[in-house]
């Protein structure tokens, strides 16, 4: 390789080089970047890190990057909050939120996988990209592109949250609705794919684009001091993310930055969109696509590409998977809200929501570590939730007004009753 990296076929193990190509022609299995890690040994060190930015591109050395690629744009490097309040409430002493609801440009984990996959289009010549998308990674491709000069086009299902519509919008990217699901979308796409000369960066250009993923995971070690954690919970639509999490904790194991320890990977979906949580469940050894129905719109992929390896890593690491319905994401959007300040769209409350159902069924243990990952922001979703809350008339700007007000509260609100006698 005269790169540090390539593009290796999943199942018969053919090497392609570095172009854009997402399957093996040969046996039609997904592709998937592979590196030379004897000669990463000796150049990527941890202590290079020092002195770097706090982002995603502090892990430059692990990722597809074309020689000396200077990241154009400060992506990741969001916080990892130890829980003040709901890890007790559950009982269980490590808990932390791996809080990419405040990613950076577009708010969401998708912005890291856009990082890599605009860096391989820009390799190879693209002037346009695009994607199909369920909301968030159009968000993330009309951003970059804008910032780095693309031209952008986005497809997505018709009936999208019009928050996440706006957000693609805004950036001047072209919006192309299309009627039906995500599954139709990404089919489309894959045919645009062939036919026009773009870099679709989760068609054509998947594989650079879902080792951005990885980052997540990179952040979560280094975060926790340089140790993995004993559980990830993480939600699931395609079923990459996952994945790429368990593909970062190895990666740091071989290079010596981390001890190794066992991680064991729990996914979470929603109810009415869990063809992997339910092939866990079953112990189906491929899962069943499904036509979505949920709130959690960022997650509703019925035939997840991949779906099989994100099965499969769940039961060899000892995880588990679990799914929520409509109503419990709502009460864990707002339960994480409450009590540890975190807006998290609705993948997010797919996760917590998980996470709560995972310790309850004693799938999760008090005394470990465990890392819930919140991947998108809750100000994309707010038709998700805006039906929970009724304001209350407006007063005149008087204080026997507010006096008043408080009384008539005193009688129904506990909270109401503290604020009054403060
Ligand atoms: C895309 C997405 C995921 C999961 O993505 P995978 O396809 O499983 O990698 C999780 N959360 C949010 C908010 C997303 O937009
Ligand atoms: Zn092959």
């Amino acid at each position: 390789m005269s790169d540090l990296y390539e593009l290796r076929c999943r199942e018969c193990g053919k090497s392609w080089g570095n172009e854009p190509r997402s399957f093996c022609e040969d046996c039609f299995s997904p592709l998937e970047v592979v590196y030379d890690y004897d000669s990463l040994k000796k150049s990527a060190r941890r202590e290079n890190l020092s002195g770097r930015d706090f982002n995603m591109w502090r892990y430059s050395e692990l990722l597809p990057l074309p020689r000396d690629y200077k990241g154009p744009n400060a992506v990741g490097g969001t916080p990892l909050v130890a829980s003040r309040k709901l890890g007790r409430e559950w009982g269980i002493k490590n808990l932390h939120f791996k809080n990419d609801a405040v990613c950076f440009p577009s708010l969401s984990f998708k912005d890291r996988v856009v990082a890599t996959a605009l860096a391989a289009a820009r390799r190879f010549g693209f002037e346009t990209v695009g994607c199909s998308s369920t909301g968030n990674l159009a968000n993330a491709v009309a951003a970059q592109a804008a910032q780095q000069g693309f031209d952008a086009c986005v497809f997505i299902p018709a009936d999208l949250e019009p928050a996440k519509v706006l957000n693609t919008a805004v950036y001047g990217a072209r919006i192309v609705r299309i009627d039906g699901n995500y599954d139709h979308v990404n089919r489309l796409c894959a045919q645009i794919a062939d036919r026009f000369n773009w870099g679709l960066v989760n068609v054509n250009l998947r594989p650079y684009y879902s080792e951005g993923s990885k980052t997540h995971g990179y952040e979560i070690a280094e975060q926790l001091g340089w140790r993995l954690p004993d559980n990830v919970v993480v939600p699931m639509a395609g079923g990459s993310l996952i994945t790429k999490i368990a593909k970062a904790f190895r990666e740091l194991i071989t290079l010596g930055w981390v001890e190794p320890r066992p991680v064991r990977f729990f996914g979470a979906q929603a109810t009415g969109c869990s063809p992997i949580s339910d092939g866990v469940k079953r112990n189906l050894s491929r899962f069943e696509p499904q036509k979505p129905k949920t709130i959690a719109r960022s997650l509703a992929i019925g035939n997840p590409a991949d779906g099989g390896y994100a099965i499969k890593l769940m039961r060899e690491s000892g995880g588990w998977a679990e799914d929520v319905s409509d109503p419990e994401i709502v009460a864990a959007i707002k339960v994480l809200a409450e009590t540890e300040g975190i807006f998290a769209e609705t993948a997010g409350g797919v996760t917590t929501g998980v996470a709560k159902k995972l310790i309850d069924q004693s799938r999760i243990s008090p005394e470990e570590t465990t890392v819930v990952c919140i991947t998108g922001n809750g100000l994309k979703t707010t038709d998700a939730i805006v039906g929970e809350y009724t304001l209350s008339e407006a007063i005149p700007p008087k204080i026997e007004a507010f006096e008043a007000l408080m009384d008539a509260q005193f009688a129904t609100s506990g909270r109401a009753l503290a604020a009054h006698k403060a």
